[in-house]
């Protein structure tokens, strides 16, 4: 019998890579993606083979509409969707509103925020009852900072996920009666290359947890999303933060 498909974007590294891991021990068919980092992402599918998982690598910009769809293509060549995790995510910087560029703005919105959107379309349209699916779950990153705002390091990047938060609210209330249920994992600062070099290790003592959290512990949250337990969840935000 072929393994249902666990779509994780941007899986080749941090909290991604976690989830893709996480989704090959359960049982899916875990088909990552990444924008450039080919050899880690084939080094992530090496590491399921190699412990009995089956998972294939994409390369896929998800802020670009062309991708998107060369994306789901390989996804119905694989076969069944049952879980999109949009993941991965950019910052576009650290600076303040006054000072960040055009291009940060429409990349950091691109890929976290209308990315998230084309991508759940084009999983609705697989996975939802009313449309002959068998049902499924949607899983989108936001981040804490969509509370705190992130100001004087990236404004912009806390807007996007805010835009997540409300992705949530609405889509869930909009196709629960399709068998599809719409969460989000929003995670505190965690141990991963989004951070420019020295940043966690600067604000750690000030964390209620005395520190940052691992791409491991975002990962179980996801895949408790993901699961039969909790299958009256839906419309949450789930935070993994540390008590931040
Ligand atoms: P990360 O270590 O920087 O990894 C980012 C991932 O996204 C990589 O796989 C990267 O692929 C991929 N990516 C980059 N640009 C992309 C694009 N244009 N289209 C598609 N994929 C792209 O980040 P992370 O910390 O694991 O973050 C994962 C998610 O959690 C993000 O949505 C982030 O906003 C959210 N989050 C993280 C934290 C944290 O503290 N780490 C906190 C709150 C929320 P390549 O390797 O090919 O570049």
């Amino acid at each position: 019998m072929t393994k249902p498909v666990f779509l994780v974007t941007g899986g080749s590294r941090g909290i991604g890579e976690a989830i893709a891991l996480d989704a090959a021990a359960a049982g899916y068919f875990v088909l990552l993606t990444y924008a450039s980092a080919a050899a880690a992402a084939e080094a992530v599918v090496q590491r399921i083979r190699d412990a009995g998982g089956e998972a294939e690598a994409v390369q896929a910009d998800t802020g670009e509409w062309a991708d998107i769809e060369r994306l789901f293509a390989a996804v119905d060549a694989r076969g069944r969707l049952a879980v999109l995790c949009y993941n991965g995510g950019v910052t576009g910087g650290s600076t303040t509103m006054a000072e960040v560029s055009n291009e940060a703005l429409f990349e950091t919105v691109n890929v976290n925020l209308t990315g998230a959107m084309i991508c759940a379309r084009e999983a609705i349209r697989r996975i939802s009852t009313r449309r002959g699916g068998e049902g499924g779950s949607i899983i989108f990153l936001s981040s804490r900072a969509s509370l705190y705002g992130s100001p004087n390091d990236h404004v912009w990047y806390a807007a996007s996920k805010g835009g997540i938060d409300s992705l949530v609210y609405g889509l869930a209330r909009e196709v629960g009666t399709e068998g599809i249920r719409v969460n989000a994992v929003s995670p505190g600062p965690i141990r991963t290359e989004i951070h420019s070099p020295g940043r966690l290790e600067r604000i750690e003592s000030s964390l209620p947890m005395g520190r940052a959290g691992e791409p491991s512990e975002v990962a179980s949250a996801v895949m408790f999303l993901a699961s039969n337990a909790a299958s009256y969840v839906a419309g949450s935000i789930l935070a993994v933060g540390g008590g931040r």
